[in-house]
């Protein structure tokens, strides 16, 4: 491994981690520290941020025996090399105004051709004239990118070779804020990240992803994108479910350590600590369907099955 290699765990500090979120970052941590990796923190303060989150959320990493190298980054303070990137994509014609609003955007995506999800293009030849109409109007103007393919494949340690869809998709917001698929690609880059392990409800945005750092010039890194944790409905674990951050956990009486216990259990193993699990860790064998918890099966279990 190259000393530059890196894995890392990008939070949005959007409130308090949960289980499912624990155990993604426990999983990053576990495949970057496994493969000789060094381990990064990004906070993606770009959006829906709580004030005190971000530290909380650090705090609860550290607490269940994560460390990682070098300062935390913050998203947020790099918006100029964001914009910079941005300004380089438009200079080489790979962008163009979108003036659609969301609803538009649902309307014509639902429309019976083009893949599902995906922008139709409304926007892509408009004039500068009709540029200019629209802009009086006081349309805010997203920008996205004018994508040369419909699809890209990606190979991923957990699902293989993965095909989908590159749209046209935002760069940058309404509101001139970067969108998180062009920051993640420019944050990962700069950062040295070839490993991005994450939760797999981001695998669909993964092609979109690889093809613009592919387009900007970067290598694009290996990606691990790890089943979900879904509540007893099977729907994707919430704060609602019930205990499940670690300030719950540790207010039922559990100690870090049951919770790390817990969340090696989930994954196959015993382990009360990070590097514990270090040892026996095989990323080959990881369940590949999500884990399903419920908050009260064990509650005053001790959290150690
Ligand atoms: N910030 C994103 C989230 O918390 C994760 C982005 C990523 O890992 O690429 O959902």
């Amino acid at each position: 491994m190259t000393e530059h290699a890196a894995g890392r765990f990008a939070p949005s500090p959007s409130g308090d981690l949960h289980l499912g979120n624990l155990r993604t970052a426990l999983l990053a941590w576990l495949f970057a520290r496994s493969t000789g990796r060094a381990f990064r923190i990004r906070v993606e303060d770009l959006d829906r941020v709580r004030p005190g989150a971000a530290e909380r959320q650090l705090a609860d990493l550290a607490a269940i025996g994560l460390d990682w190298d070098g300062p935390v980054t913050w998203q947020s303070r790099r918006i100029d090399r964001h914009h910079a990137v941005i300004d380089e994509l438009s200079a080489a014609g790979l962008t163009y105004e979108c003036f659609c609003t969301r609803r538009e955007i649902q309307q014509a995506a639902s429309a019976p051709h083009g893949p599902m999800g995906a922008y139709p293009g409304t926007c892509r030849a408009l004039t500068a004239t009709e540029r200019a109409a629209r802009r009086a109007e006081g349309r805010p103007a997203a920008l996205r990118l004018r994508s040369r393919t419909a699809e890209f494949e990606i190979v991923d340690e957990l699902h293989g070779r993965y095909r989908g869809v590159v749209d046209d998709f935002v760069l940058r917001r309404g509101d001139g804020t970067p969108a998180y698929n062009l920051a993640v690609v420019v944050d990962d880059a700069d950062q040295g990240i070839d490993q991005v392990v994450r939760g797999d409800d981001l695998l669909p945005s993964t092609p979109r992803q690889a093809y613009l750092a592919t387009l900007l010039g970067f290598s694009v890194p290996r990606y691990a994108h790890v089943p979900l944790v879904l509540n007893r409905e099977g729907k994707r674990l919430a704060k609602r479910d019930g205990a499940v951050t670690l300030a719950d956990r540790l207010a039922l009486g559990e100690t870090p350590g049951d919770v790390v216990a817990l969340l090696a259990a989930s994954l196959g193993y015993r382990a009360n600590t990070p590097v514990e699990l270090l040892g026996s860790f095989r990323p080959e064998s990881l369940p590949g369907q999500p884990w399903t918890f419920d908050p009260l099966d064990v509650v005053n279990s001790g959290g150690n099955p």
